[in-house]
């Protein structure tokens, strides 16, 4: 197995301005193995309550998910998370956050699980985050999520788990809470200390950015007129960015910013619906459409200053 995911699985309860929800599946090993699916073979560590049914279940099975290590508590009920979007989309005001089955739970990785090449650390609380990073010592590249959630109740645990990874992907105002630091650069510059080779921030509507110590790259994000609900887009993002570097052969800058774009191209799609229901059916054709627009987006031709200002008639 190539890429393996160890995150919330959840029911969610969303309201955005467009609509709400009461109950629907979430969480972020969910929406990030549904995203990375498109790409590679998946794996999730997880846990669940008995209330966690056939249908759920259902949807990771269609799309070839692994869900051997997800652990089932008959008695005990699934990870809930209530949130609520205002007009500005980028910000999750979290309603409710109940632990249920997650207060309790231990990472149990299979053989195969703890010979996966890529490791992505979902957003749960930091010390399990470590507790799976140690059962995989011999992965080539390890990412870590978190929210502010874990930054503000334990930030020292989190630090902790930053240290054993390769990648950090957070949102732009968790960045700058962890580092301390209101200056997203030097928040930057601060995470890369701790050990990492690489920070992706995710900026929203703003696209994203992915800083390494000696290179900087930023992308818009894809311009859609119809966002409905971005609960799981981090998550989303994270799944095409890990999937698409799970499918490549060896891992470096050129193929780190193509897995950029392919994180923006999925979050794209998963805010347009509410959560999993617009990833869950799409197609690799919609996928390399959005893919080739980004290019078309992101293109322009380099001229030297010189020639600029000649046709200016400045110089
Ligand atoms: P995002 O991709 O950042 O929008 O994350 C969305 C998912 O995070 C939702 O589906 C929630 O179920 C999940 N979530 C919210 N709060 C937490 C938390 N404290 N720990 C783990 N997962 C969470």
């Amino acid at each position: 197995m190539s890429l393996l995911v160890v995150g919330s699985v959840a029911f969610d309860a969303v309201e955005t301005p467009f609509g709400s929800r009461e109950k629907m599946l979430g969480g972020s090993a969910t929406h990030f193995s549904l995203s990375a699916g498109f790409f590679t073979d998946v794996r999730v560590v997880g846990v669940v309550g008995g209330d966690f049914g056939r249908e759920e279940l259902a949807v990771f099975e269609k799309h070839r998910i692994d869900t051997s290590d997800v652990e089932r508590v008959e008695g005990g009920k699934t990870f809930f998370w209530r949130g609520r979007y205002d007009f500005d989309l980028n910000t999750a005001h979290t309603l409710d956050t109940q632990l249920n089955v997650f207060a309790d739970f231990r990472p149990k990785l299979s053989d195969a699980s703890r010979r996966s090449r890529l490791v992505f650390l979902g957003n749960i609380q930091p010390d399990l985050q470590r507790e799976v990073r140690e059962q995989v010592s011999g992965a080539e590249l390890v990412a870590l999520d978190t929210m502010n959630y874990w930054i503000t109740t334990v930030p020292e645990a989190v630090k902790g788990a930053i240290r054993g990874v390769n990648v950090v992907i957070i949102n732009d105002a968790e960045a700058r809470q962890l580092a301390g630091e209101p200056n997203l650069i030097k928040a930057a510059r601060k995470i890369l200390s701790w050990g990492p080779m690489a920070l992706v921030v995710k900026r929203g509507e703003y696209g994203a950015a992915m800083f390494t110590k000696d290179t900087y790259f930023a992308i818009p994000a894809y311009p859609l007129e119809a966002v409905f609900d971005p609960t799981g887009a981090g998550d989303t993002f994270a799944g095409g960015f890990m999937g698409y570097l799970a499918s490549q052969p060896a891992i470096d800058e050129a193929v780190m910013r193509r897995a950029m774009i392919f994180g923006s191209v999925m979050a794209s799609f998963n805010v347009e619906e509410f959560g999993t229901e617009r990833v869950s059916r799409l197609t690799h054709a919609e996928i390399n459409n959005r893919f080739q627009g980004f290019k078309k987006m992101t293109h322009f031709e380099a001229i030297p200053f010189e020639r600029a200002a000649r046709e200016a008639g400045k110089s």
